[in-house]
């Protein structure tokens, strides 16, 4: 009370994020019908958080033993790390063998940023970060946090709803040399809206030629078309001699929201220069936050290197890319038996969790007031929060609010 010292007084208030905030009114809304498509979630045709069968019995198996809950080491559990490296890059990946990827587990695909945006701002204190305009909200806020000034390079044309590819290239060309530029490699956020791997093809050029530092973050890997196609742009850029980062993320893809995996990979020319990666990261990891959490990655790894439970997850991974494809195309056909006259087709050039129709975002209140549906300001809609019981509502309510 007024006895404190009010040291603290000189804070300011966190507005909070918006996306974060939404999640409490759409808990607080009674309306029994609500429809929750704003929070970047995968939800099963239950509208429930799934919790997977090759998951589980990993769990069962990791909570049989008794051991005492010892550190990690600085760059994590090593058996994850090499799981991880065969699913990012292709278990047979020459760069593997070659010994030049440094790979190291860490908080969730957000840590995997911060850590590789401390690296690459320490070793290129000149140079400036790119990420797509638009892009998920963090990307900006964590390499900013690291020091970074953060601009845009052109990749989503609001007229069309769809990629602006020829913009997106001669923005990259523009870039001077060892520019940070952040990549989706795939199931773009929040557009849906993918390059092709011919389009991939002519980025990896740019990238090399103009000695462009590629980050790439794959959030999403096998929610797209399949494992290693939603990897094409990692497999291309090694193909390529490319030195680069990959940070990758088990949040959606194992539905382990909680415990936090995630991993970050620097592509060097050769294995001395991958060993002093791995120490620059170690040293990154440690003035952060010392270690890495051990529950969620020994989940990940059982999974990954028994093969009976690997062949269960990915057959899980599908069913998930197939649900969320056929809630696309049932939101798609709802919505061109509700408005005829509009071309929905964009939408299913999507990929990944999202849709992204701008169209919808200035309707956002009367969606949320009057339909009980939420989506986020930009237009953003979370394709995985639909289902059998939903989607034919949400395309009479955006066709109700965009009349
Ligand atoms: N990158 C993108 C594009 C994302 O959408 C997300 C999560 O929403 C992340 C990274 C972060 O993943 P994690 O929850 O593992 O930190």
């Amino acid at each position: 009370g007024a006895k404190g010292m009010l040291l603290f007084n000189v804070l300011s208030a966190y507005a909070g994020d918006p996306i974060l905030s939404m999640q409490l009114a759409y808990r607080d809304d009674a309306r029994p019908e609500k429809t929750n498509l704003s929070i970047g979630l995968y939800y099963d045709d239950q509208g429930r958080i799934p919790r997977l069968s090759s998951v589980q019995q990993a769990r069962e198996r990791v909570l049989r033993s008794t051991d005492p809950s010892m550190y990690l080491p600085m760059s994590g559990n090593p058996a994850y790390c090499k799981a991880t490296q065969a699913l990012v890059f292709g278990a047979d990946a020459p760069a593997l063998h070659e010994g030049r990827v440094a790979t190291i587990q860490t908080v969730g695909g957000s840590g995997a940023l911060k850590v590789g945006a401390d690296v690459l701002r320490k070793f290129f204190p000149g140079a400036q970060a790119r990420i797509s305009d638009p892009s998920w909200d963090n990307h900006r806020a964590i390499l900013e946090g690291a020091g970074f000034v953060v601009e845009t390079y052109p990749y989503f044309n609001r007229d069309t709803q769809r990629l602006d590819f020829d913009r997106m290239l001669a923005g990259l060309k523009a870039l001077p040399q060892e520019t940070v530029v952040l990549f989706h490699p795939s199931c773009h956020n929040p557009t849906g809206a993918d390059l092709s791997q011919a389009q991939w093809d002519q980025v990896v050029d740019i990238v090399v030629s103009r000695r462009l530092i590629a980050f790439l973050d794959m959030a999403y890997q096998g929610f797209g078309d399949g494992l290693d196609d939603d990897a094409y742009l990692v497999r291309a850029l090694v193909c390529a001699n490319a030195s680069f980062l990959v940070a990758n993320s088990y949040s959606k893809t194992f539905s382990l929201y909680g415990e936090r995996c995630g991993s970050l990979s620097m592509v060097c020319a050769n294995a001395d220069e991958a060993g002093r990666a791995l120490g620059q990261m170690q040293q990154a990891v440690r003035r952060n936050y010392s270690s890495p959490p051990a529950f969620g990655a020994s989940l990940v790894e059982t999974v990954l290197n028994d093969a009976e439970l690997a062949a269960l997850w990915r057959s899980e991974l599908a069913e998930m890319r197939t649900r969320i494809q056929t809630m696309r195309s049932r939101l798609y056909e709802g919505l061109c038996a509700q408005q005829p006259g509009v071309d929905w087709a964009f939408l299913m050039a999507q990929k990944g969790m999202f849709g992204y129709a701008p169209v919808l975002a200035q309707h956002m209140m009367r969606l949320r007031n009057e339909h009980a549906v939420y989506i986020i300001e930009s237009g953003r809609i979370c394709v995985a929060g639909l289902n059998d019981a939903n989607v034919d509502r949400v395309a009479y309510a955006f066709a109700a609010v965009l009349k």
